[in-house]
């Protein structure tokens, strides 16, 4: 949950871009209403993509460290190998966005020892969500909207712009942000 929120704020988390088919479509919706994200890039993205993930951060969203591989077994991996994830990423991103993410979020939202004393010995604080609609599964545009629909000031919620086809996704945005809106919740990046 959102530490001391406002009382119509909810943080939107979009996770593993930047991506050049994706991202640019939530970047346009963004803009159009007027809400501010927060970006969980991964390194070798920002690397292969440094223009998208400039953008990101030229139009107001907060981005955070998302690992430089997103390894799907970071659980599991040595503490060298967790920290050369993070601090590659973190290099990634400065090339590209000339800003240094203080957020970290794992891959899966591992929150391991390791993990956590990583980002904060990289001057991060790692995020969580409390909402996943559950997008990375494709389980249908209606499904998505109708628990992204269930959010509630405080919430911080988990979506995708990369690791596959996000058509579902972008659709869903589409439709719940301006209902959210009209419902009187600011977005706030993190
Ligand atoms: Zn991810």
């Amino acid at each position: 949950m959102l530490p001391a929120a406002g009382a119509t704020a909810v943080a939107l988390t979009v996770d593993d871009g930047p991506d050049p088919h994706w991202t640019p479509q939530v970047l346009a919706l963004f803009a159009r209403l007027r809400v501010q994200a927060t970006f969980s890039l991964i390194g070798r993205q920002a690397r292969a993509h440094p223009d998208l993930a400039r953008r990101v951060v030229e139009e107001g969203h907060s981005i955070c460290n998302h690992t430089m591989t997103h390894p799907l077994t970071f659980a599991r991996r040595t503490p060298t190998e967790v920290r050369r994830q993070v601090v590659d990423a973190q290099s990634a991103i400065i090339d590209a966005t000339s800003e240094a993410p203080r957020l970290f979020r794992a891959p899966a939202g591992v929150r391991s020892p390791t993990v956590l004393r990583t980002a904060a010995g990289n001057g991060m604080v790692p995020i969580d969500w409390n909402v996943d609609p559950r997008d990375w599964s494709r389980p249908g545009t209606a499904n998505i909207v109708r628990r992204m629909l269930a959010m509630r000031p405080g919430d911080i919620v988990l979506c995708h712009d990369g690791g596959g086809n996000r058509q579902e996704t972008v659709q869903a945005l589409g439709t719940v942000l301006p209902v959210l809106l009209d419902r009187g919740l600011t977005f706030v990046p993190l």
